[in-house]
């Protein structure tokens, strides 16, 4: 029987971290990157895998799938790193949500009883209690909320590992290589590229992240509606005896520590298209809340500042799942939250792609929500 084979277009965290379950099962697949991989949103990203502390009273089924995805990733974790030799620097400290004043207090309690009712692992912190986990935190904190389940990873690392694990399991990642157009009006995709031959497959995962509107030759009524939404963010270096911990949140900025020293503080949500430059507004609303916070980073070595876009999608859900032309399976749109998604969103499409069929962990965040996608 002919081998299948699965073209995936974007080498971003999504499309790598499909590719390598796909080569792990044995199947032919191939990634498509424009520049090099995981250099756009998937480089720039915080690396939270925050379920608890993003839930709020709307999107509940986005943070359903968060909490599972969270669930899988110290396994997706430990099994990337053993496929690969490189260490991700999966983190779990916690996450400490912040009220730095009374009203930010009354906000985060009526967060906090939400999150309970709903069984999210969150516990109340006082502020001595709070200054107790991070002496650096500032004396004007009034509480927090404790997430001991959101974790962080370096999603750096984890970019590096998958690019590693594909090609040892089999996979071929062609980089430096745009994709134009696809031509599906034969039985297999025909994947159209700058500069070199076209590539035959069964199958095409589109996950060219904010990009995913502009590959020709899809029909319209399946491209999926994603736009960029620019992300500005900061890398710091701690040195001693600054010190944090856990990944800090709050109202206006968060910070998230690395094993390495570095402390990654984010950062700014705007829409601006494809616009990636950096501003002294964004760069100034993200130290100010950040320092509110820590006022401790005030001193510390400011190492880069860096810009992503977020594939947003319409209602700022994923879109994962096959399309009317089952030849077009679609895995976009992961706006904040692709990087803790990443795991389940790769576990599940592998399944789907393997076995032919949907997955139903996904079928919430189907393409086919949107009506003109036109899905059967
Ligand atoms: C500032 C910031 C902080 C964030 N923090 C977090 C966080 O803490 N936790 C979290 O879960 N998420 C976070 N996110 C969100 C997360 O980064 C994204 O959801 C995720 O990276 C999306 O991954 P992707 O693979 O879909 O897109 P991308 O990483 O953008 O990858 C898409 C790839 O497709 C390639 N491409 C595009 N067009 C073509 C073409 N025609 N041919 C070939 N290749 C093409 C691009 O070059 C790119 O490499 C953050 C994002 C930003 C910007």
């Amino acid at each position: 029987m002919k081998e299948s084979t699965t073209v995936v277009i974007g080498g971003g965290i999504i499309g790598l971290s499909i590719a390598w379950r796909l080569a792990k099962e044995g199947q032919s697949v191939t990634v498509i990157e424009r520049g090099e991989v995981g250099q756009e949103a998937s480089r720039v990203a915080a690396g939270m895998l925050a379920a608890s502390a993003e839930v709020g009273y709307e999107e509940f089924e986005l943070y359903a799938l968060c909490r599972e995805s969270l669930r899988q990733w110290p396994n997706f974790a430990r099994e990337l790193e053993s496929d690969s030799g490189i260490n991700v620097d999966y983190r779990s400290h916690g996450t400490l949500i912040v009220a730095d004043d009374r009203d930010a207090a009354v906000a985060l309690k009526r967060g906090f009883d939400f999150q309970k009712e709903n069984n999210y692992p969150v516990e109340w912190l006082t502020r001595e209690e709070t200054l107790e986990l991070e002496p650096f935190l500032s004396p004007r904190i009034v509480a927090s909320v404790l997430a001991s389940e959101d974790h962080a990873i370096d999603n750096r690392m984890v970019i590096m590992g998958l690019r590693e694990a594909v090609k040892r399991r089999g996979g071929t990642i062609l980089e430096k290589t745009t994709v134009e157009s696809v031509d599906l009006t034969g039985t297999e995709v025909a994947v159209q590229m700058q500069g070199r031959s076209d590539l035959v497959a069964d199958r095409i995962v589109l996950a060219a992240g904010a990009w995913s509107r502009q590959i020709a030759g899809i029909p319209s009524d399946l491209v999926p509606p994603v736009r960029p939404v620019k992300g500005q963010i900061l890398e710091l270096k701690m040195e001693a005896p600054f010190e944090l911990n856990h990944v800090i949140r709050g109202r206006k900025a968060y910070l998230v520590p690395r094993t390495d020293g570095r402390l990654i503080v984010g950062a700014t949500s705007e829409e601006m298209g494809f616009d990636k430059r950096m501003t002294a507004g964004g760069v100034y609303s993200i130290l100010e809340g950040a320092w509110e916070m820590v006022p401790g980073i005030h001193d510390l070595e400011l190492l880069s500042i860096e810009v992503g876009l977020r594939p947003g999608s319409r209602d700022h859900q994923p879109i994962v799942g096959y399309c009317r032309d089952r030849r077009v399976y679609i895995a976009t749109g992961h706006y904040r939250h692709g990087v803790i998604l990443s795991a389940i969103t790769a576990i599940e499409s592998a399944k789907s792609i393997l076995s032919g069929n949907d997955s139903p962990i996904l079928s919430y965040f189907s393409p086919k929500r949107f009506g003109h996608l036109d899905v059967k």
